[in-house]
C-alpha cells in the first residue's frame, strides 16, 4: 500500500521503517530535514509539506506528532490534511493528545469524507523499534478493520478501545495508572531501606505478594533490583519524565471536562511537575524516587 507518514521523531523514525520492511511504499515529511534523510536511505520518498502528501497517491496517511498543537497545525486549516485529502483516504493520528481534540479532528476528516482513527501507542522506543507497540484505537468498526492489517506491521497488540477518541481515553488512563503506581513504587521502596530493609529483598517481597504491580516487577526505581532498566543506569533511556508529565496533563485536564475528580492523578502531575522544575524532566520517570530516597 501507498502510505503518507508524517513525524519522523524517536518513535515515527523506526514505526515508518517497520512499514517499509513490510513491504509498503511510503512518502513522508518531517520538518526536521534530518530525520527525513534517513528515511529515504531506506527507500522512503521525501515530500515537502502535508499538503503534498495529501494531494500525492496515499491511500492512508499515518502522523506522530508531538502535542495536539501540532496535530492540529498538520490536520486543520486551509493547508492542512484534511482540506487536500481524496474522499475516501484513512488518516491515522498515533500522537499522543486529549481526547477532546482527538474527536475535534475526526469530525472535521469525517466531514469532509476521510475516515479517521486516533491511534496512540504504548511500548515506547523499544517497542516502535521492534515492532511490538500496543495500539489503542478509536473510530468506526469498518475503519478499525481496515486499518488494522498496517498498524499489525509496526505493533503486536491492536486494541479497539471504541468510537473516535477513546484510543487516547484508554492511553491517559493508563499512563496516569503507571505515574501513580510508580510513585507508589518509590515510596515503598523508599520507606523500606530507611527503616532497613535490602531493597532487592523488599522487591521480591511485594513483588510476590499484593502490592506487586508493573512499576515494581519490570521497572523497579531502586538502583540494583533489576538490571536492564533505567534505574541501573542512572535512569538514562527509558520514558522521560517530562513524557509522564505531559500525560498527566492530558489526564488532570481530559478529567477537568467531564468534572471528574482524579484526585491521586493530580497529585502525581504536581510531583513531576515539580520533579521537571528541578532540572530532571529528562531522566526516565522512574527517577522519581530521588525524591523520597534518603540514602544517596
Ligand atoms: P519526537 O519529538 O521525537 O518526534 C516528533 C517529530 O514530529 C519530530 O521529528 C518533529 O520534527 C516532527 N514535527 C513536529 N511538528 C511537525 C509538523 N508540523 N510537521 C511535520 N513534522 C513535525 O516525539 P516522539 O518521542 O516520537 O513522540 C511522538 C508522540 O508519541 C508524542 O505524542 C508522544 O507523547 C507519543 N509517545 C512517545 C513515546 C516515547 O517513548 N517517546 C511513547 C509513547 C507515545
Amino acid at each position: 500500500m501507498h502510505i503518507g507518514f508524517i513525524g519522523l521523531g524517536n518513535m515515527g523514525a523506526p514505526m515508518a521503517h517497520n512499514l517499509l520492511k513490510a513491504g509498503h511504499q511510503l512518502s513522508v515529511f518531517d520538518l526536521n530535514a534530518a530525520a527525513v534523510e534517513s528515511l529515504v536511505g531506506a527507500g522512503a520518498l521525501p515530500v515537502d509539506s502535508p499538503t503534498a502528501i495529501a494531494q500525492g497517491n496515499a491511500e492512508l496517511i499515518i502522523t506522530m506528532l508531538p502535542a495536539a498543537a501540532h496535530v492540529k497545525s498538520v490536520y486543520l486549516g486551509a493547508n492542512g490534511l484534511i482540506a487536500h485529502s481524496r474522499a475516501g483516504v484513512m488518516l491515522i493520528d498515533c500522537s499522543t493528545i486529549d481526547p477532546h481534540s482527538a474527536r475535534e479532528v475526526a469530525k472535521a476528516a469525517a466531514e469532509h469524507g476521510n475516515p479517521m482513527l486516533d491511534a496512540p501507542v504504548s511500548g515506547g522506543t523499544g517497542g516502535a523499534a521492534a515492532g511490538t507497540l500496543t495500539f489503542m484505537v478509536g473510530g468506526s468498526d469498518a475503519d478499525f478493520d481496515r486499518a488494522q492489517p498496517i498498524l499489525a506491521a509496526m505493533g503486536k497488540n491492536i486494541v479497539h478501545c471504541g468510537a473516535a477518541g477513546n484510543g487516547q481515553v484508554a492511553k491517559v488512563a493508563n499512563n496516569m495508572l503507571l505515574g501513580i503506581s510508580m510513585i507508589g513504587v518509590a515510596e515503598a521502596m523508599a520507606l523500606g531501606v530507611a527503616l532497613g530493609m535490602d531493597a532487592k529483598t523488599l522487591a521480591g517481597v511485594i513483588n510476590t505478594s499484593s502490592g506487586r504491580c508493573w512499576s515494581s516487577d519490570t521497572y523497579n526505581p531502586f538502583p540494583g533490583v533489576l538490571d536492564n532498566v533505567p534505574s541501573s543506569r542512572g535512569y538514562s533511556g527509558g520514558f522521560g519524565s517530562d513524557l509522564m508529565l505531559k500525560d498527566l496533563g492530558l489526564a488532570t485536564e481530559a478529567a477537568k471536562q467531564v468534572r471528574q475528580p482524579v484526585i491521586l492523578g493530580a497529585l502525581a502531575q504536581q510531583l513531576y511537575q515539580s520533579f521537571s522544575a528541578q532540572g530532571h524532566g529528562g531522566l526516565d520517570f522512574s527517577a522519581i524516587i530521588n525524591q523520597y530516597r534518603k540514602d544517596t
